[in-house]
């Protein structure tokens, strides 16, 4: 694919946009990197340093549809404008994790995707290989982008978090392993509200792989089982689940609350309760991550060590500080409905939910009989909070508005007794009153701070 004299373009100056341009620079391609909005400094910094050339603000059309290849932010919609002009002129339009790999060399790479779970499970397992002295990079939507990290530190391995956008525009794109956590609504506004259309994208991480590949999947999801009940894949495919105990199957299993991990004969078996990170959710993530290590060579006590070490990731399932008996939990990246459930699953005390933000079309019924059972009260953190009282109001007695994540967390103390737990899991997306979900987890860890 390396041509001096093609030209590349690059939409949208963010870390995989950037990575791609430094990258095609590097390889000998004519860059050019157009970004619709403003770009942010710590990327300007780095097209200026690598003399890259580029716009913000629009794209001109003409410095763009000049293009050999055009390299498309995961955060842009294929319904835009430029992206139906580009695509109508036929120009080649792909991902930049499709444009790294066709210079990744031999690397190795476990990608990993799901609806929820995806940056635990990808820094598990590169922490587990880290540990295990690999000479590994974690990239893709945690840390650098693939494109930047081949571009400026090449690693043997790659553990990767994708996501369906990234997924959407590759080609060649060919994990050694693929890990497929679970599927449930999210983003469907990117997918013309139809969810097989999004279970599709998810599926994508498998297209392209052989025999010789390994694709690691969640047996208990439905999404999943009923698509595998309609399509086939290449890759060698080895699921992990807590309904079943196959021993003698090559996979990963949970039975009376222990886990067992089955690779080519030789496998591992541990209490769940030696798991440092809590919650069934992280249980499946963790068998994903340990069968992914061991296909990678990785000796089962290694990773039960690491297992035994992580901690998980700030903003998921965070225990944040315990206030005259009453506990607060930091979940702010449960941005959807599924990841409160599971949020919710993992609560042994009776809870206050934070909840609410901007919606993405919650259907709340999947957590119904949870809320039933375990939520005391609901506080409302969300602009417009109709979608929470219309589907609560008639189960739980006190739901209170708040307009901060400081009022949210005193209104929520206000109505704890020693003994309960505060949980802030909003469902929803942040953008309403935070910049992001980590704002939103910082304020939520300050206003408890300041009780
Ligand atoms: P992602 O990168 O896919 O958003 P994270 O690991 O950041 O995943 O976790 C996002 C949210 O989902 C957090 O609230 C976390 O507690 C929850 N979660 C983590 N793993 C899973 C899982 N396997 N299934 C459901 N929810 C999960």
């Amino acid at each position: 694919m390396t041509n001096a004299t093609q030209r590349l373009v690059i939409l949208g100056a963010a870390e995989s946009g950037v990575g791609a341009a430094f990258l095609g620079k590097q390889q000998g391609w004519e860059v050019f990197v157009s970004d619709g909005g403003k770009i942010k400094q710590q990327f300007k910094d780095v097209l200026v340093a690598e003399q890259i050339e580029f716009e913000e603000g629009g794209h001109t059309l003409d410095l763009v549809l000049n293009a050999d290849c055009v390299v498309k932010s995961p955060g842009i919609s294929d319904k835009v404008e430029i992206i139906k002009k580009i695509r109508g002129a036929g120009i080649e339009v792909c991902s930049e994790i499709e444009f790294g790999f066709r210079y990744k060399g031999d690397s190795k790479i476990i990608a990993i995707t799901g609806s929820n779970g995806k940056s635990t499970t990808t820094m598990l397992t590169y922490t587990i290989l880290s540990e295990a002295g690999y000479d590994v990079a974690l990239v893709g939507n945690i840390g650098y982008s693939f494109a930047r990290q081949i571009a400026e530190k090449p690693c043997a391995w790659y553990v990767m978090e994708i996501s369906s956008f990234q997924l959407d525009d590759i080609h060649t794109f060919r994990p050694d392993v693929a890990i497929l956590l679970n599927i449930t609504p999210d983003h469907l506004d990117r997918y013309d509200y139809k969810f097989e259309n999004y279970v599709a994208s998810k599926f994508r991480i498998t297209q392209n792989q052989n025999t010789t590949d390994f694709f690691i999947v969640n047996r208990d999801d439905t999404a999943i089982q009923q698509y595998l009940t309609n399509h086939s894949t290449h890759a060698t495919t080895i699921f992990f689940t807590m309904n079943d105990n196959i021993s003698g199957s090559d996979g990963g299993f949970i039975n009376d609350d222990r886990m067992r991990l089955q690779y080519e004969g030789e496998y591992s078996d541990m209490s769940i309760h030696d798991l440092a990170i809590k919650g069934k959710h992280n249980q499946y993530n963790s068998m994903a991550a340990g069968i992914s290590a061991r296909i990678a060579g990785v000796r089962t006590e290694k990773i039960r060590e690491t297992f035994t070490r992580f901690k998980g990731l700030a903003h998921r399932l965070e225990y944040v500080a315990t206030i005259r008996g009453v506990d607060f939990i930091n979940d702010s990246k449960a941005t959807n409905v599924n990841s409160v459930w599971f949020a919710l699953e993992s609560m042994e005390k009776p809870t206050i939910l934070i909840l609410g933000g901007q919606d993405k079309g919650n259907d709340y019924t999947e957590i119904m009989e949870l809320v039933k059972h375990k939520v005391k009260a609901i506080i409302c953190l969300g602009i417009n909070n109709q979608p929470i009282h219309d589907a609560f109001d008639s189960v739980v007695d006190t739901i209170i508005e708040t307009g901060s994540a400081a009022e949210a967390v005193q209104a929520a103390y206000a109505c704890a007794e020693n003994g309960d737990v505060v949980l802030l899991a909003p469902a929803c997306a942040s953008f309403d009153r935070f910049n992001n979900f980590e704002d939103r987890g910082e304020q939520f860890k300050e206003a408890v701070r300041n009780l």
